[in-house]
């Protein structure tokens, strides 16, 4: 496993449609493992392929119980409503309030290409929208409401 660089906001690969994927490779299984690493490094609760500059369907989250992979997620339902506070492990330091359904079941395929669904409510669900995102080249700075602000996380200063 390695950390790969996540690529920031302004980078175009993160305003790409990315492709679904076919098979998972040795490659993708390494680049799925590097996401996961990537992402628990940076405390993040979510990350996208894109943001590591690779264009494929595949998506790490961890909201505190456990990584999820997902590949080629879609949504395929959702209910209710929340309106929070949203951060990107592409724009750090920033975040913004943005309303999104409460209640979201996505259908994915894991990593022996099973297909798979999954609900999550809250922070879940939230994850799951603000992830599917990046795979269509969409960041969630065109939903804010209100614009964004600044945020400094404790583990941001114990790095430093
Ligand atoms: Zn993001």
């Amino acid at each position: 496993m390695a950390l790969r660089e996540i690529r920031i906001m302004g980078d175009p690969v993160l305003t790409k449609v990315c492709k679904e994927v076919t098979e998972v490779t040795p490659k993708i299984a390494e680049l799925i493992d590097d996401m996961l690493e990537t992402m628990y490094e940076a405390n993040g609760v979510g990350l996208a392929a894109p943001q590591v500059g690779i264009l494929k369907r595949i998506v790490t989250i961890d909201v505190g119980e456990g990584p999820i992979i997902l590949i080629n997620p879609r949504i395929v339902e959702t209910s209710g409503e929340q309106t929070g506070d949203e951060g990107c492990l592409s724009l750090p330091g920033k975040a913004g309030c943005v309303t999104r359904p409460n209640y979201v079941k996505v259908r994915a395929f894991d990593e022996n290409m099973q297909e798979f669904e999954m609900e999550g409510t809250e922070l879940l669900a939230r994850a799951f929208c603000h992830e599917l995102e990046h795979l269509d080249g969409h960041m969630y700075t065109e939903k804010v409401e209100g614009g964004l602000h600044d945020v400094t996380y404790a583990s941001e200063d114990e790095e430093e």
